[in-house]
């Protein structure tokens, strides 16, 4: 089947490679001296975690973070020398992967502990659970000597508010303190992006950001150093004027007031932008904000023109998607606004 050059896709998502690199130097300065590793789960936050891993290993990152095997699996091919674990842990059905992988579990259980163990041990990452009741060993267990003799890498635990200023922050850090003066392992880990802006006092020796790479403020002391990675980007499918008194999508949600100028687009809630945009969102054509109007449907949506905007079909559209605005808008989070993005977006990387 004839195609076409991914520049020339009808929808894309404009990825800024200058911009990845630059807020994961400035996580990794604000690390102190811990090393920054990247969280590349769920395909790199919807990137794509291929292009992600390349680009960051090439600027110095070393340790890569997935959730599954499969995904450990998918960037085989590009993590070369670095590091790659596996948060969840193995299951017994994992244990091939696991072996024919250059890739670490991360333990989390004593049953995990236990499978590591009878299948020759190896070198392995350990979470503890600090008070976050997610995954992880319990302090008790970690320390009960179920860990001794195993080799452990990475000495994890993971910050469940580190977005807000509240007690459990500290308390986290005393209790992943404790536990980690009693158990060897080359390296200690627990901030995330958020927990990066927390100070140096939660680096340890390995940091952990996903969200603020990809342009999340985790809070506020990232604001004005992270940078914006990712803008959507559709074409006008179809000009039309709807008389006034005439409405427009699912359910005539949106009424024109006036004789409305309105641009389809190629865009819709399965390809991420969801409905919770719906009445709320905005594209930008040139200088014009162009206001969504009514329902976004499954693979279109409904844009305003102003009157003084000049538009054809074909043309391309930027979404707004700065990702604290849109999720003020939307009351989805700038995690759910980047690990929707679908799989019709042609990705194009810039930088
Ligand atoms: C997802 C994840 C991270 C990254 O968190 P962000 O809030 O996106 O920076 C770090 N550590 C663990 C264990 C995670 O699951």
């Amino acid at each position: 089947m004839p195609g076409f050059a991914p520049e020339a896709a009808p929808l894309r998502l404009a990825l800024d490679g200058a911009a990845l690199v630059s807020n994961w130097r400035w996580l990794s300065r604000q690390s102190g001296s811990a090393a920054c590793g990247a969280a590349v789960k769920a395909d790199g936050y919807g990137l794509g975690a291929a292009e992600v891993v390349r680009r960051l290993a090439a600027a110095g990152c070393r340790d890569f973070f997935v959730a599954t095997w499969a995904e450990a699996a998918a960037l085989a091919p590009f993590i070369g020398d670095a590091r790659l674990s596996v948060l969840h842990g193995v299951r017994e059905r994992d244990m091939p992967l696991a072996k024919a992988l250059h890739a670490i579990p991360v333990l989390n259980s004593a049953a995990q502990v236990a499978r590591w163990r009878a299948a020759g041990g190896g070198e392995c990452d350990v979470m503890v659970d600090t008070g976050m009741n997610r995954l992880g060993l319990t302090p008790a267990e970690a320390t009960s000597g179920l860990l001794d003799g195993l080799a452990i890498g990475t000495l994890m635990s993971h910050l469940a508010s580190a977005d807000a200023d509240v007690a459990q922050n500290g308390e986290q850090l005393s209790a992943f303190r404790a536990v980690a003066g009693r158990i060897p392992a080359r390296r200690r880990s627990l901030a995330n992006s958020a927990g990066i802006c927390l100070g140096t006092d939660y680096a340890f020796d390995l940091t952990r950001p996903g969200l603020a790479l990809y342009g999340g403020i985790p809070r506020a002391e990232a604001e004005g150093a992270i940078r914006p990675v990712v803008a959507p980007q559709a074409e006008i499918l179809q000009l039309r004027t709807v008389p006034a008194g005439a409405t427009v999508g699912y359910n005539a949600t949106w009424q024109a007031a006036r004789d409305t100028r309105v641009a389809i687009i190629n865009l819709g809630y399965a390809d991420g932008y969801l409905r919770a945009f719906s009445d709320k969102g905005r594209a930008i054509l040139g200088d014009h904000l162009l206001p969504v109007i009514g329902r976004v449907s499954m693979d279109l949506v409904a844009l305003a023109l102003p009157d003084d905007c000049i538009a054809s079909e074909g043309d391309c559209v930027t979404i707004a998607y700065d990702l604290a605005e849109s999720a003020r808008l939307t009351g989805l989070s700038p995690y759910e606004l980047l690990t929707g993005l679908g799989q019709r977006y042609a990705r194009i990387w810039t930088n």
